[in-house]
């Protein structure tokens, strides 16, 4: 899962992204309202964590041309404890969801997985599909009722598409779920992940579509 994390403030910002990534999401930082703005016109997102006092444009001027775009990724608006007006504003101006400053973790990390599981159509918090079940919150796989060991990687390329049995999706769209702008993607990753989950899973559980990507079968 691909996030952007809109903070200016460079401690918040720094703890924030080091949390994120240490629950391997691929997370971006930007630091103002215009390279948000720049940001979310130019990449695919899963989800945007978005201060609204922002330099240049401010959060809540992001998120409305994020939605007159009719972008509809979720957007989860952080602001101060005492601002129930920015909240209200906030939400109003299409955020999802707000969480309150200082972070508690957990919550944050819970808020984007709830976040995350509905906006894949979702309303149970466990993945499930043709006997191999996932549990973002805790980590862990099953497949037929017996624990199975997913490396960290492979549980990324994997989630999305068992979220959405049925749709094909690009190696590229795979890519920016594994990495952030700054890291060197090589260009078999994904290849060498599925090659890992088929080991796993069984050959057909994930499909090659020649020419477009990969999907976990409907059926
Ligand atoms: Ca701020």
């Amino acid at each position: 899962m691909r996030i952007l994390l809109v903070e200016d403030d460079a401690m918040i910002g720094r703890a924030v992204l080091d949390l994120l990534r240490s629950e391997n999401y691929a997370t971006d930082w930007v630091r103002d309202g215009d390279a948000a703005d720049a940001a979310l016109q130019s990449e695919r997102y899963d989800l945007v964590l978005l201060d609204l006092g922002l330099p240049r444009a401010d959060g809540l001027q992001v998120l409305r041309s994020l939605r007159a775009r009719r972008d509809s990724v979720p957007v989860l608006v952080a602001t101060a404890r005492d601002a129930v007006g920015d909240r209200v504003a906030g939400l109003d101006a299409g955020a999802d969801d707000y969480i309150v400053k200082p972070y508690d973790t957990d919550e944050l990390l819970a808020r984007v997985r709830a976040l995350l599981r509905r906006s894949a159509g979702r309303a149970e918090p466990l993945i499930s599909h043709k006997g191999l079940e996932l549990n973002p919150a805790t980590k862990q796989a099953s497949l037929n009722g017996q624990p199975l060991a997913l490396s960290a990687r492979e549980w990324v390329v994997l989630e999305p598409m068992l979220q959405r049995p049925g749709v094909v999706f690009s190696r590229t769209q795979l890519e920016e779920k594994l990495y952030g702008w700054k890291d060197e993607v090589s260009s078999n990753a994904v290849e060498v992940y599925v090659h890992g989950l088929r080991k796993k899973l069984g050959a057909d559980f994930i499909k090659t579509v020649r020419g477009l990507g990969y999907v976990v079968p409907r059926e």
